[in-house]
């Protein structure tokens, strides 16, 4: 029998590029997708199915930060899938417990839940919020979250995002959710003295697809306060900024802030789904048996993925990498854009990085297209770049010299008028 849908199947590879309409019409329309598909990937390299070679500077969303097709987590991989790819969470799952214990060990959190993506990862973390409050008798639990925010596309974690965009069209919303600014401490002192009931705050470390947004350096340690005072959980949501993006293990590293709940998918299994709700101390003892479930959730196949991922972050030092290449992009995209009235904002921490133009630059991911690189834009004005954090010196150079190029043309085309 021929291999009809493996990687290299140049008849599925002719039909996508011949007729896209008709491959595009079974799928429902929820993705505004790029004219472009991708057929083998290698480090920061991925080549379309035209033979084009593209610099991928987004690593899939934060997912590839070891690149594509890294030879470790595909030998991992491979293995376990001609071992055991699934039993079920109704037996033992060695890899699964092995897996909790390296990173329970890493983020100093006690137990761990594992699912398939970053809202699964969330609706854990939230679901353990109101538990948390049922036992100490509270009825109607709320969580705080942040306007900006982004935690999801399931009901729960829609409703905790904190932009309207995202839940138009799916009301009636969940109850049990408020909403305070980011980045303000007294903000959210204020909400917690006037909310009744609040069980919960959960917030991004950094804002990802609201623009890169860092906070002050003293906002999660006044969170921390916050929650220890009013008895709350503090639920951080590292999805983006988890597994050494942002050049530490956790965002949170940075500020020696440590959450009761911690929120892991993205990068955890360098492109195989698996998605993590770690909690520590009183919160780790909140879901029991029977309380929570995943059919796939920690399966042999995605916890060697993970594994496999783990190993190769700690024998790099991923955290490092993403330090010195971060700091490298960060300079030299400062220097190169430090005379563009347009560029309001070049920030970034390790390989999270954030451009801000002073109006909509959407239609830069297009032309970086053009010039074989693949950037994203967030929030309508934030080039956001994601590269891998294998990325190399040189490489590093190339990307600031690509990216500048670009919003130097756009600058020139575009009266830097405010928008
Ligand atoms: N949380 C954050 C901070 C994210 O950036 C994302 C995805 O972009 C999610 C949650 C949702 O993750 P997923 O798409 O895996 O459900």
């Amino acid at each position: 029998m021929s291999n009809r849908t493996g990687p290299h199947d140049q008849t599925k590879t002719r039909t996508l590029e011949a007729s896209p309409s008709i491959v595009q019409d079974a799928v429902m329309p929820t993705y505004a997708r790029l004219p472009i598909a991708f057929e083998k990937g290698e480090g920061c390299w991925l080549t379309s199915t035209n033979g084009v070679r593209f610099f991928d500077a987004l690593s899939g969303i934060a997912v590839c930060n070891l690149g594509h097709a890294h030879p470790d987590v595909a030998m991992a991989i491979g293995r376990q899938a001609e071992t055991l790819v699934h039993t079920s969470n109704l037996y033992e799952i060695d890899s699964q417990r092995r897996l909790a214990q390296r990173l329970a060990a890493l983020s100093k959190m006690d137990r761990i839940f594992f699912c398939n993506s970053g809202a699964e990862a969330n609706e854990a973390a939230i679901k353990l919020a109101r538990r948390f409050g049922h036992n100490r008798g509270i009825e109607n639990p709320v969580i705080i979250t942040a306007l900006g925010s982004f935690h999801g596309r399931t009901l729960a974690t829609l409703t905790a995002t904190g932009n309207p965009k995202v839940q138009q069209g799916f009301a009636p919303l969940v109850p049990g959710f408020q909403h305070v600014p980011y980045d303000d401490a007294q903000a959210l002192e204020t909400a917690i003295r006037d909310t009744p009931d609040v069980v919960a705050v959960l917030l991004e470390p950094i804002q990802g697809e609201g623009g890169v947004r860092i906070p002050l350096p003293d906002y999660l340690r006044n969170v921390r306060r916050l929650c220890d005072d009013h008895g709350l959980l503090m639920m951080l949501d590292e999805v983006q900024t988890g597994m050494c993006r942002t050049g530490a293990w956790f965002a949170a590293d940075h500020t020696m802030v440590r959450p009761d709940v911690m929120t892991l998918a993205k990068a955890l299994g360098n492109g195989v789904p698996i998605g993590a709700c770690l909690a520590r101390g009183e919160a780790a003892k909140v879901l029991d048996a029977g309380s929570h479930g995943s059919t796939f959730g920690g399966n042999p196949l995605a916890c060697a993925a993970a594994l496999a991922t783990l190993q190769v972050m700690e024998k790099q030092d991923a955290p490092r990498l993403a330090q010195a290449r971060g700091a490298q992009l960060l300079a030299e995209l400062r220097v190169g854009l430090r005379d563009l009235p347009m560029v309001v904002d070049v920030r970034g921490q390790g390989l999270m990085i954030g451009i801000e133009l002073n109006q909509d630059c959407s239609d830069l991911v297009t032309r970086a297209l053009e010039a074989r690189l693949l950037i994203n834009v967030t929030a309508g004005r934030v080039v956001r770049l994601l590269p891998p954090l294998v990325i190399t010196e040189e490489e590093t150079t190339q990307l600031a010299r690509q990216v500048i190029a670009l919003i130097r043309d756009f600058a020139a085309q575009h009266t830097a008028k405010p928008s």
